[in-house]
């Protein structure tokens, strides 16, 4: 850790959280992880007081009126998902159910019983109604999920507090969502790059970034094995299988690490081809794609500078 820096821990949203400061303040700290747990316990789909899980129970019976911050949530994660050829599906809550990748009992889900739960993930039959502030699910058995943006979102929630706080220089890491204010003395903040299936600590290498977000989302985080074959926690909407392709991991680097959860996601559906050609429209959107056969595919590096730790891996783009 950097001189004259205080880490503060905790264990919210089922994961390991960081909060890194450079004056010790425990009342902050515990102020933050505060602000945590109070937006868990709006997003959560697990427990109880959740404005989602009241979304949830009420489906196929009735709108559910939210908070103003929980709308807004719902209705990016709805545009996101109702995109043509869009990957991410916020109402793919059935399918994580059933899967429960881990947690405990992990199986692989007969092929007739996810044709039938792909039925209730039509994100189309979300029905937003803006000026009554609701979210109706159509269907009885339909559920939304918002793991793939919350984090994301919160972690913007926690930057902003910060900055508020008069804070300027300081990290979170929500557990694989980093977010940064500013930068530590005369340095840029040094993100690990996970390296897939290898030890906790293990490192590709390192991205450095001031005052941006660093998503990651990789098959590695949740999955089980069976019969020599690994099943992740990103679901392919179009199979209900868990998405199959030449990736092991998506990293995003941007201002937002909403924008950072919603684009590992949809990356990763992409593919890295067509990724490469979808980051030249969008200069706010940075990535970083380990791929199965060991190579770190980097876009443009203008928001984050790679350095390369492990050299079984080729750096690339
Ligand atoms: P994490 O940061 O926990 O790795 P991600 O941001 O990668 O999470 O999102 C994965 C989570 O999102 C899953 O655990 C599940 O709850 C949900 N999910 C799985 N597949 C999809 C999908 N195709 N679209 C949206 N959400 C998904
Ligand atoms: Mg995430
Ligand atoms: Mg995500």
């Amino acid at each position: 850790m950097s001189a004259g820096s205080y880490a503060y821990s905790a264990v919210l949203m089922g994961s390991p959280i960081l909060l890194k400061l450079f004056e010790h303040d425990e009342a902050l700290a515990g102020r933050v992880f505060r602000l945590i747990k109070h937006q868990e316990n709006l997003f959560t789909v697990n427990r109880a007081p959740s404005e989602v899980m009241a979304i949830n129970h009420a489906a196929g019976l009735h709108p559910v009126v939210v908070s103003a911050p929980v709308y807004q949530l719902i209705k990016r994660a709805s545009e996101v998902s109702t995109r043509a050829g869009s990957c991410f599906n916020f109402a793919i809550g059935p399918l994580v159910k059933r899967w429960k990748i881990g947690f405990h009992g992990n199986t692989v889900p007969p092929e007739s019983e996810l044709q039938a739960l792909l039925a209730l993930t039509d994100p189309h039959q979300v029905i937003l109604d803006d000026a009554a502030q609701s979210v109706f699910l159509q269907q009885a058995g339909m559920e939304i999920d918002l793991g793939a943006i919350a984090k994301g979102y919160i972690a913007d929630v926690v930057r902003d507090y910060l900055h508020q706080q008069q804070v300027t220089n300081a990290l979170i890491n929500l557990g694989g969502n980093v977010q940064t204010l500013g930068h530590p003395a005369q340095q840029a903040w040094g993100i690990g790059l996970k390296k897939p299936f290898a030890g906790p600590d293990a490192l590709i290498g390192v991205i450095h970034v001031t005052h941006q977000s660093v998503v990651t989302s990789g098959v590695y985080e949740r999955y089980f094995e069976l019969a020599g074959r690994c099943y992740h926690h990103i679901l392919d909407p179009r199979t209900g299988y868990p998405l199959d392709n030449e990736l092991l991991s998506v990293t995003i680097i941007s201002d937002d690490s909403i924008d950072g959860d919603i684009w590992t996601t949809l990356l990763y559906g992409l593919g890295v081809e067509k990724s490469l050609v979808c980051l030249q429209e969008m200069p706010h959107i940075e990535a970083i794609f380990v791929t199965r056969d060991g190579q770190v595919i980097c876009s443009s590096q203008h928001k984050y500078r790679f350095t390369l730790l492990d050299d079984s891996y080729r750096v690339t783009g």
